[in-house]
């Protein structure tokens, strides 16, 4: 159960209400956000709601039936959409394109990139200044420096940054030059890094573990919104399988479900999804048909040349092309 609380809450009324609800064994969380003050109550008993709908204090009581609570779609009316300013929001009608490189490599290769972006109206830019990779000695990111560095040439053309961040320690660094922290799929139940993101007041996607259920990416959200940032996105970018003919295999059943299941932002992740370049394309498209609120997407002027992730990167042209369909596709009206 969901008890949304009004603003003007007296400590007294607060306590009453604990006390009923503790007397009828709930265990309660109370979860202040951004936007709302709630009290997440998990408990066996059946009350009827309106016995606390009733009370000073109290906005709005929801049963919530899922594992999974501040993150159900069954709570609310509306689907989530976040504004990161500047006329850029996710969510709602449009569909959000991010794209940029795997990593941040030079001033060069992203004044590039910025340009690309720009030429395609493109406002939101990816790319990791911290990678996880798989072998240590691996290139393994350019550090706070080169996430200035790519804010020093967003900022000024109005386009915003999402860029991984792997552990708490480098939240606090970032802050100033980041717009939507992601969460990687290896570190998507890192529960202290959740924790931890649940305490800013900055977007944050999270991308869907290697392994990970459609229904443990929901418990992730949750962790962050329950420690009190809704500002939150859900990320599919594959999965592993026992499929050796690509990468990774991109759930796209996920998007729907996860469309079906929770009011966030749901972006797909092609480029990592099947890790090939020549299929990245039509699987961005299939997910918006699919109802993925935006796609995030890996660009390179050189992907050959890339320092990761070149063989799932796609050249300019190959982005222009995407951008020019995925336009078409919004016009025809086909997708949602
Ligand atoms: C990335 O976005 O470059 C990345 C490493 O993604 P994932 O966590 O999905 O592997
Ligand atoms: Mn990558």
């Amino acid at each position: 159960m969901i008890i949304q609380l009004k603003s003007n809450i007296t400590a007294d009324q607060k306590n009453q209400l604990c006390e009923a609800l503790m007397l009828d064994k709930y265990n309660i969380t109370e979860v202040k956000t951004q936007a709302e003050n709630y009290l997440v109550c998990i408990g066996k008993k059946e009350i009827d709601i309106r016995t606390i709908g009733n009370r000073a204090g109290v906005k709005d009581v929801h049963i919530v039936s899922d594992s999974y609570k501040l993150v159900s779609k069954k709570w609310k009316v509306s689907n989530t959409a976040i504004d990161l300013g500047d006329g850029v929001s996710i969510g709602g009608n449009g569909i959000s394109i991010m794209a940029g490189p795997c990593s941040v490599e030079s001033e060069e290769q992203m004044q590039k990139i910025v340009e690309h972006l720009v030429k395609n109206n493109i406002r939101i830019m990816r790319g990791g200044v911290f990678k996880p990779r798989s072998s240590p000695y691996a290139f393994r990111g350019a550090g706070v420096e080169g996430l200035k560095m790519m804010h020093s040439l967003c900022a000024p053309r109005g386009i915003k940054i999402i860029t991984e961040v792997m552990q708490v320690s480098q939240i606090e660094e970032m802050m100033p030059y980041v717009d939507i922290f992601q969460v990687g799929a290896r570190n998507s139940q890192n529960f202290n890094l959740l924790d931890s993101l649940g305490e800013i007041d900055k977007p944050v996607l999270i991308k869907r573990g290697i392994s990970g259920t459609i229904e443990e990416l929901l418990h992730s959200a949750e962790y962050v919104f329950s420690k009190g940032n809704e500002k939150l996105l859900l990320c599919e970018r594959g999965i592993r399988t026992f499929e050796t003919a690509y990468r990774n295999t991109f759930d796209i059943n996920a998007i729907q479900v996860l469309k079906e299941k929770s009011h966030l932002p749901v972006i797909a992740d092609p480029s990592h999804g099947v890790g090939i370049r020549n299929y990245v394309a039509k699987l961005a498209l299939a997910s918006i048909i699919s109802g993925a609120d935006g796609v995030i997407y890996e660009v390179h002027e050189k992907p050959e040349e890339a320092l990761s992730d070149g063989q799932q990167t796609l050249n300019f042209f190959e982005s222009d092309q995407l951008v020019s369909k995925i336009k078409r596709l919004v016009l025809s009206g086909v997708c949602g």
